[in-house]
């Protein structure tokens, strides 16, 4: 059954990620006045309106935009209870430090299956109805063989794109014994979630993990079959995008603070891409990372959430662009592309991220004629219809 979306008033396409390569990203591309024709969950045609050829089912799209949707390379989805008060007490004063996720960890540990499995699903289900069609689902608060592993189990139910990890934080159990900890996630650990998982992931920050213990977590993840990415100079200056770019890592997250050898790094990096997490910046009121400076030096940059219940309980990308736009002073071109594409690079995904003909057919529709309504509207329910894999799903 074909489907044929007709009177786009701007179809965003993006380049065709087949068509560029990993170390080097096509730019934002749109048609105006467009149509797309999905078949088999595929993308099999876009152009003109005027031109489109017939379809199975015709969808008028009353002259709004069509986008891909979104790709969000960074979720913490896997855990219990909240911190709503932690926020609260954060907007009246008092610092956001990395001990926050030990409490998030006590709760998720007590959790039974069912309730891990039951709050993934919303949280899931939350994402697809704002317009994220694919996205990455972390570990990080069981913190012993068991809890890591029926947390990367739990978030493979929901997604393809699991990540370990076990070096989230070093558990209080192991307090002052930060290297039997790495020795626990770099081996039984390891061990017992590799199997599901797809890429290891480590917290390299003052209070969490030093750069030869992320070098460690991440080489040991590597022998074990999994792709590094990293959390990287987040709270301050760091070893955390050096140690990215050293390992080949597909993505370094966060990147608010970062030297000229950082900027340098990532820009000669051929492959890492600088993801940036707004909502984060947003809900611990703290600076926002510069991406004029990593754009102006060539990065590719990508967004993402970083849904937490700790730093940032947004699981929306439409937030996020607006806040690229406004407080990162990123074009909404340039935003949106990052939201998307950005966000499969980040993943190494070519089926993803674009509309180009042979994509997954992955798109959002929106109350709006032009993708620059998700920066401003923002707070809007804007989206109109989201399409998974050619199947309409919200
Ligand atoms: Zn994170």
């Amino acid at each position: 059954m074909s489907l044929l979306i007709t009177n786009i008033s701007e179809l965003v396409t993006n380049a065709p990620l087949e068509a560029v390569s990993v170390a080097s990203p096509g730019p934002f591309e749109a048609i105006a006045d467009a149509a797309i024709v999905l078949d088999a969950g595929r993308v099999v045609w876009t152009g003109r309106s005027a031109e489109a050829p017939a379809a199975d089912e015709v969808v008028d799209a009353a002259g709004r935009a069509v986008l891909p949707g979104f790709v969000d390379s960074h979720a913490h989805l896997v855990f219990a209870g909240e911190r709503g008060a932690e926020f609260a007490a954060r907007m009246a004063g008092l610092p956001y430090s990395a001990g926050g996720i030990r409490s998030t960890v006590a709760a998720t540990r007590a959790a039974s299956d069912d309730e891990l499995r039951s709050n993934l699903a919303v949280l899931a289900r939350e994402m697809l109805a704002q317009g994220t069609t694919t996205f990455e689902c972390k570990s990080g608060y069981g913190l012993t063989v068991a809890d890591e592993a029926r947390s990367v189990t739990l978030a493979g139910e929901v997604t393809p794109e699991v990540t370990y990890l076990g070096a989230h934080v070093v558990p209080p159990e192991f307090s002052g014994d930060a290297t039997r900890y790495v020795d626990l996630v770099c081996g039984e650990m390891l061990a017992a979630c590799a199997p599901s998982a797809k890429w290891v992931d480590v917290f390299c920050e003052e209070g969490a993990f030093g750069a030869d213990e992320a070098r460690a977590v991440l080489a040991a993840g590597e022998a074990a079959g999994l792709q590094p990415r990293i959390h990287a100079n987040q709270l301050g200056p760091g070893p955390g995008v050096q140690v990215a770019v050293e390992a080949g890592a597909a993505a370094a997250d966060h990147c608010t603070f970062l030297s000229d050898a950082d900027v340098d790094a990532l820009a000669a990096s051929g492959g890492t891409v600088a993801t940036l997490l707004p909502g984060v910046e947003f809900s611990t009121r703290s600076p926002y990372p510069d991406a004029r400076r990593l754009l102006r030096a060539g990065v590719t940059v990508a967004i993402a959430s970083d849904c937490n219940p700790g730093s940032c309980f947004t699981s929306s990308m439409p937030l996020c662009v607006a806040l690229a736009v406004r407080e990162m002073r990123m074009t909404t071109a340039e935003a949106v592309w990052a939201a998307t594409a950005g966000g499969a690079h980040a993943l190494r995904r070519t089926d993803v991220g674009h509309l180009g003909v042979g994509a997954r057919a992955d798109l959002i529709m929106l109350n709006g004629p032009s993708h620059a309504y998700l920066a401003y509207r923002p707070g809007v329910p804007l989206i109109a219809g989201v399409w998974r894999s050619g199947e309409r799903v919200a």
